[in-house]
């Protein structure tokens, strides 16, 4: 049996006709024959090969169990089976089940969960503030580990070096009140300091990948790497690792900042256009398509002018205050998001010939064998 770990999830969902009008004139998911698109998020394990972990690397204060059975045994204690709602996870508060499901604090536990799950085949994902995933209603047939490394740690004035977990908008708000540059806009993105460097999250012409350092990460072979900026390559919502074949978990970034006079203002002033145009307070995922290159015109103002603004599947909808958000508003299953997603990419190809791409990630329920 091979194993395989959750990467990076393509945007051509399978649904060809998703959607059906109801009574009243607005639309619901045809569920029964709802799957979620295949993806090449399956990745092999050579299970026969040995972990090691490398101290003299940059993580120079993980503790780690010598004792393999001692290890093995925390984990077990630790580890929840069939209890965890991927809903709690989820800024869209959509998601069943996962089988495992574990909370990792200290590097030497998402080292030993990662252990856990290739001696044993099992396929798993790491979760920041699931703040740009869709998971199924049916929950994900693996191991979840919930990343909460919040380590922060100033190694020279404007230069930091944070645990993936940290949330990215408290660093933000952070560096711009200590007076460094290049994160003001990371105040109000609701994601992980992990979850920004994957996806390289952005705003208003700043993006993560202008001040990163460097990146430790863990192999699926279980050694530390340290990633020197060069090493990286980014793009729009685009990161080297979203494609890296043998990532297992970010683990530890290191951000290098300029010294501004008006950060703070320029942090606010963030956050407050945010708070004008999006649809704070409500059940979303942020921007739900990416903008498409070279035309002039966003994803939302194509959904505007497709007249969907306010369209509803079961207990989705097209933000009314920014068209790209949509909104769980009333129990919104991931087939009315996944229907919705589809409808509206739909219309929007007939209307103007552009094919909308999904920023936000499909988790599916199952993984697939490669
Ligand atoms: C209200 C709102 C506003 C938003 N505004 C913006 C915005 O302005 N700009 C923007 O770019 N995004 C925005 N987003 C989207 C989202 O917050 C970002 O993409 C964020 O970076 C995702 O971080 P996360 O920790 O929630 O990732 P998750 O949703 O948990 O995961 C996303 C992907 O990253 C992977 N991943 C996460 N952590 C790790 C890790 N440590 N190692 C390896 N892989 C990892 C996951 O496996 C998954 O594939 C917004 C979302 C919301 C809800």
């Amino acid at each position: 049996m091979r194993s395989m770990a959750l990467f990076s999830i393509p945007s051509s969902p399978l649904i060809s006709s998703p959607t059906q009008a109801n009574p009243n004139g607005s639309l619901r998911a045809k569920s029964p024959s709802l799957s979620f698109p295949h993806h090449q998020l399956l990745l092999p394990l050579n299970t026969t090969s040995t972990l090691s972990i490398k101290e003299e690397l940059s993580l120079n204060s993980i503790p780690w169990v010598d004792d393999r059975q001692e290890e093995q045994s925390l984990i077990e204690q630790c580890v929840l089976r069939d209890q965890k709602h991927l809903k709690e996870l989820s800024s869209w508060g959509i998601g069943g089940l996962c089988s495992y499901f574990l909370r990792v604090s200290q590097p030497y536990q998402l080292l030993a969960a990662i252990r856990y799950c290739r001696a044993r085949s099992i396929p798993f994902l790491i979760v920041g503030k699931g703040s740009n995933c869709l998971f199924d209603d049916r929950g994900f047939d693996g191991f979840v580990l919930l990343n909460r490394l919040d380590q922060f740690q100033a190694i020279e004035p404007g230069v930091y070096r944070v645990g993936s977990g940290y949330p990215f908008n408290r660093l933000g708000v952070r560096c711009s009140i200590e007076g460094f540059s290049g994160l003001e806009f990371a105040g109000g993105i609701p994601g992980t300091v992990g979850g920004a460097v994957f996806m390289n999250a952005g705003a208003g012409g700043q993006e993560t990948a202008d001040v990163i350092d460097s990146v430790e990460m863990v192999t699926m072979d279980g050694e530390i790497r340290v990633l020197r900026r060069s090493d990286m390559a980014f793009g729009y919502r685009w990161s080297t690792f979203q494609q890296m074949k043998d990532l297992a978990a970010i683990v530890a970034v290191t951000f290098r900042l300029v010294p501004a006079e008006t950060t703070r203002e320029r942090q606010r002033a963030f956050l407050e256009r945010r708070r004008k145009t999006q649809p704070i307070g409500e059940r979303s995922a942020g921007s739900v398509f990416r903008n498409p290159l070279g035309i002039g015109m966003s994803a939302g103002e194509l959904i505007e002018l497709a007249g969907l603004k306010g369209l509803e599947i079961g207990g989705a909808r097209v933000s009314k205050v920014h068209a790209n958000f949509f909104i769980n508003f009333d129990g919104s299953t991931s087939a009315d998001m996944l229907a919705l997603i589809n409808h509206v990419k739909e219309r929007v190809d007939q209307m103007f010939g552009i094919e909308l791409k999904e920023e936000i990630k499909y988790v599916p329920h199952r993984t697939q064998t490669i």
